[in-house]
Formats: C-alpha cells, structure tokens, sequence
C-alpha cells in the first residue's frame, strides 16, 4: 500500500470490541491480569497502553522501522537515545542541532560522563575525522537550521557503521512523507512529533523509530524504565495528525517552493536559502532523498540590519511572530533574537546566522495570502 493509504488504515484498524473506526482514547493505567504471575497484552499503561501501540504501530509502517516508541516531547525522545551512552563514550553531533538537543548534550549527558564533538553534518568528511575510538553515536539532522543544508546521510552512516557507532536522525524538519531516514542507513529516526507530524499546534509529543528490532528493545526497555511515555489523549491527537500528513506535507511544500521562488526575485531579499531551489548548495542531494518536495522551512535574508529585519518579522499579519514550526499556521521568526539568541556573536557568525536573517514555516494557508503578507511586511520596514 501506498504512504497515504498505510498513514490512515495501519495502526487504525476497526476497534474490534465496538467497531469504531478511530483508535478509541485509552486512560486506563492499569490492566486486568489473566492470572497472577500471568501477562496480557497490556498490564501498566508506562510499559504499553492501545492507544500507544496503535500510533506506535502507524509510526513504525511509515518510517520502514522494526518498531517505533512514543514519547512526552521531542526532548524526551533524543534523550531516550542518548541513555544507550555510557560513561566514557564519546558523540559527535552536527553543530547546527537545535537548541535543545545542545544543551542535553552538553549540560546533561555530560553529567554522565559522555563526551561530545560537534562538527558540520553537511561535511560527511568533517564527521570522519571527528570520529574517536569511544565515538559510539552520531547525531545529525536531515534538514539543518537554520541554513537548510542536507547532509549526505549514507556516508555518514557508513562512517558511523564503520566506527561501531550508531546514527540517530532528527528527521523533524523532514517528516516520513518526505524523507525516510533509516531507508538511508540510519539506525535511529527521531522526530519532535509537536511539528509535522501532529501538525496542528496542539500536541507536545516525540518519536524515536529503529531499524532493527534488538535496537527497538533496548530503546523500549530506557523508555520503560525512565518512563517519559506519551499520554493516552496525545496519542490520539498523534494519530489522526499523521492521517493527513502526506497531503499536508505536500501543500505545504508546494506553497513553500512558490514562495521561496517569489522571494528569490524580491528586491529587498538578499539572499534565499531553500533545499527545493536551484541556488541551494545541496538541492541536488534534497532532490535525490525527497524527490520534488523539499520541506516547507526557508530562510532568507533581507538587505536591512537587526533593527530593519525584526520590524519585518513584527509586521507580518498572517505569519504568527513565534519560534516551533510544522503546523498549519504559518510562522516567521528571527533567529538571531529568537530560535537562536543564545549564541554568541562568534557562533552566529560561524554558523551564517546574521541579524538580517528571518525563517519561515510555511503552513496550509493559500500561498497567494502568505506572499502578499510577507511582501507588506517586507515593506513596512522600509
Ligand atoms: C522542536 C524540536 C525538537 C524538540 O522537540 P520538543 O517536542 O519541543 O521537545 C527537537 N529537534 C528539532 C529539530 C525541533 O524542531
């Protein structure tokens, strides 16, 4: 079956018990046993729930996963993968991670005694001579932020495989729809499922998937025994977000190529950066992994200092003025004062975040309504 088809009926089946066509909501936290000392298919709801399992089930389908894991949040998944570590093992992670993931690494997992190298993902060759001989697991994200650069996921997982070390993908910025990492060698796939995959703004949820089953059971046993599972009603809202995911991604991503194609002939915008464009450094690498669907991130930058470019992202009408992304609701940002205000005028000027830089997600509206707004704020600030 085709991705539309298995995101609506696997994991979806009929309830058996009623008929009901939707996953019913399951609250119960605890499970009626067979027999003492004897197990049903579900017994406390930490350990498994049927509305987890169903999503669960949907989730692996679509990732081409042995098995998926539902989490509390996105954060709650990474670290999840991260406490496969042990003391005295070492990471390297793209250094243009989010924000969150940095700050695990390097204010948490470090209590633990794990030891982190970041280094460009879209520089596979950059990973390689990062690579030690504790290195024993390589983090990266398909789409970077907030330049949107690919990195090229199969030498790296061949440079992680031939280092004994796994490759976790935050794939957050590229949803099943578009991308399948695992298809290209990665071990692990993580999602902030609060993004694409609710995709309405309405569900803080994370999502580990693996490629092979002992992973999924080592992965399944820390979910287990730290216990930042997903609740019963955010898997249900999980769930029927993923139903729509595949026409979502693709409106999304078409109003997303109009726009950064509209905004690549403005005459305020200096410069676009967008996976689907001709003027991408890695367009030929996004068109390879996901066909003509590109994401529905961009960034740009507008021929105007910090002052000039905030007044653009605080003029917009339709564009909501806030960080997160992936949901119906378009949203604009400046990730110099925002997504990434926290780093430091080197790491910014390392990184390419100028004060003229502002990122958009592009969500379902009609793109002409996005463009004529984003054109009237462009202009508000000059
Ligand atoms: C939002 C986000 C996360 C964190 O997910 P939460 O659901 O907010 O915990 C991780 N990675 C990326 C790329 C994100 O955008």
């Amino acid at each position: 079956m085709k991705f539309r088809t298995r995101a609506i009926h696997v994991g979806s089946e009929p309830d058996p018990a009623t008929g009901a066509v939707v996953t019913p909501i399951h609250l119960a936290t605890t499970f009626i046993q067979p027999g003492a000392g004897t197990w049903g298919q579900f017994d406390y709801s930490r350990s498994g729930s049927p509305t987890r399992a169903a999503v669960e089930r949907t989730l692996a389908n679509l990732e081409g996963a042995a098995g998926a894991l539902a989490f509390s949040s996105g954060m709650a998944a990474t670290h999840c993968a991260t406490m496969l570590l042990h003391s005295g093992d070492h990471v390297v992670a793209g250094c243009d991670i989010y924000g969150g993931t940095f700050r695990l690494l390097h204010k948490i997992c470090n209590r633990a005694g794990i030891e982190v190298t970041l280094a460009p993902a879209d520089q596979a060759e950059q990973i390689q001579s990062s690579m030690k001989p504790n290195t024993k697991m390589v983090w990266i994200e398909s789409i970077g932020n907030p330049l949107m650069t690919i990195p090229d996921i199969p030498a790296i997982a061949e440079i992680a495989h031939r280092h004994g070390a796994l490759l976790g993908v935050d794939s957050t910025f590229a949803p099943p729809a578009i991308l399948r990492p695992l298809e290209l060698g990665a071990d692990i796939v993580m999602h902030s499922a609060t993004k694409y995959l609710g995709g309405h703004s309405d569900c803080l949820a994370g999502v580990l998937a693996a490629r092979d089953a002992t992973l999924h059971k080592e992965l399944y046993y820390v979910q287990n025994a730290t216990g930042a599972v997903l609740g019963g009603l955010e898997c249900f809202l999980l769930q029927r977000g993923i139903k729509t995911l595949e026409l979502r991604m693709r409106e999304q991503c078409n109003s997303a190529l109009q726009i950064a194609t509209w905004l690549e002939s403005h005459p305020k915008v200096t410069r676009v950066l967008y996976p689907g464009l001709n003027s991408h450094p890695n367009h030929a690498r996004a068109k390879q992994y996901m066909g003509n669907t590109f994401g529905a991130m961009i960034s740009f930058e507008i021929d105007g200092d910090y002052a000039k470019t905030k007044q653009v992202c605080e003029s917009t009408k339709l564009f909501g003025l806030a960080v997160s992304l992936g949901a119906v609701e378009s949203l604009i940002e400046q990730p110099a004062s925002m997504s990434h205000a926290s780093y430091d005028a080197q790491a910014k000027a390392k990184f390419g975040i100028t004060d003229s830089l502002i990122r958009i997600s592009v969500g379902l509206e009609d793109p002409s309504d996005l463009i004529e707004d984003l054109d009237q704020a462009i202009y508000a600030a000059y």
